[in-house]
């Protein structure tokens, strides 16, 4: 089957809730977006670590189908992200953000990694994003994600990431920031102009829209009594879409459609637990059951 590689920040997160604290949990844009795709295809990450990175996280990755062998482990400390959520969850600051090992990060893609068909690149600077691509041979999808803090403050290098990419995966506040469209139709046209055939416009407890070609698709997020971390959940997404298109081995627009909504699935578990703690619990029967929730929910 073919793999998946995913470039993207592996972290500790310091999460303050309404009523409690978690310090330094596992997180970071590559760990969700690994964890995520190796339920469906063999997962390859490239990322840095600091030497306080536990054994426990290494083999938590392992024992989840992950290949560590494009992860570094430096001297200094692991990239560390503090964030408080608002008492609904529906919005968050970051209180911090220290790079640490990560400021120093220039990705190295393995040679063995080289000819990976399917690559996630994962929220980081758009200038180590684009260095990743240079390091690539002939992939069939290129997949990005970014955040406002890269709109604002790297915007020469994000567009020409943009313009170089297969399929771009933002939230409806960075797709009105990065077009200047409040509306979202436009801005997703926009966004394609720029250069992705297929672009992905995420709207946190309201689901995703995906734009391929002229084609649009509405998927809705999954209903839940509970939420308890949002945290990793546009990370997860992107990372079961990825991995059930590298299953498939196909872009088609329907394996598009059901990759979205895999990717929806797996949103749903992460933000059911802390960290990856609900994430690591789910089976293939879990998968399919939820899978089968979303049918049922949107087909009339
Ligand atoms: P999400 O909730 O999907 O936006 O992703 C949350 C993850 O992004 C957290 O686990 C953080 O460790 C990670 N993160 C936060 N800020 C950054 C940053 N500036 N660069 C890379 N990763 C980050």
């Amino acid at each position: 089957m073919p793999s998946m590689l995913v470039v993207g920040s592996v972290a500790f997160d310091t999460l303050h809730f309404a009523t409690e604290s978690h310090p330094r949990v596992l997180g970071g844009s590559a760990v969700y977006a690994a964890i995520a795709g190796a339920h469906f295809a063999p997962v390859q990450l490239v990322g840095v670590v600091g030497r306080d990175f536990p054994d426990s996280a290494i083999h938590l990755l392992r024992s989840r189908n992950v290949d560590l062998g494009g992860l570094e482990v430096v001297d200094g400390e692991t990239f560390h992200w503090e964030g408080r959520y608002s008492d609904d969850l529906s919005s968050r600051q970051t209180i911090r953000t220290d790079l640490n090992v990560f400021a120093d990060f220039r990705p190295k893609i393995p040679d063995a990694y080289r000819d990976t068909p399917y690559v996630m690149l994962g929220n980081i600077d758009p200038t180590l994003q684009l260095e990743v691509l240079e390091q690539i041979r002939a992939p069939k999808l290129v997949i990005a994600d970014t955040m406002n803090l890269w709109i604002d403050i790297k915007n020469d290098a994000l567009r020409e990431l943009v313009r170089r990419i297969d399929l771009l995966i933002l939230n409806d506040e960075e797709a009105m920031q990065l077009t200047g469209h409040k509306n979202l139709i436009k801005a997703a046209r926009n966004l394609q102009d720029m250069g992705p055939d297929t672009v992905i416009i995420k709207k946190g407890e309201h689901g995703a829209l995906l734009f391929e070609g002229a084609d649009v698709f509405a998927v809705p997020a999954l209903p839940l009594e509970a939420v308890a971390d949002p945290t990793g959940a546009g990370d997860t997404f992107a990372g079961a879409l990825l991995g059930y298109v590298a299953k498939q081995d196909s872009v088609d627009g329907a394996t598009l459609r059901r990759a979205v909504v895999y990717g929806s699935t797996l949103a749903s578990y992460c933000v059911e637990g802390v960290s990856t703690h609900r994430l690591v619990t789910v089976d293939t029967a879990a998968l399919q059951t939820r899978f089968e929730q979303f049918r049922k929910l949107t087909t009339f």
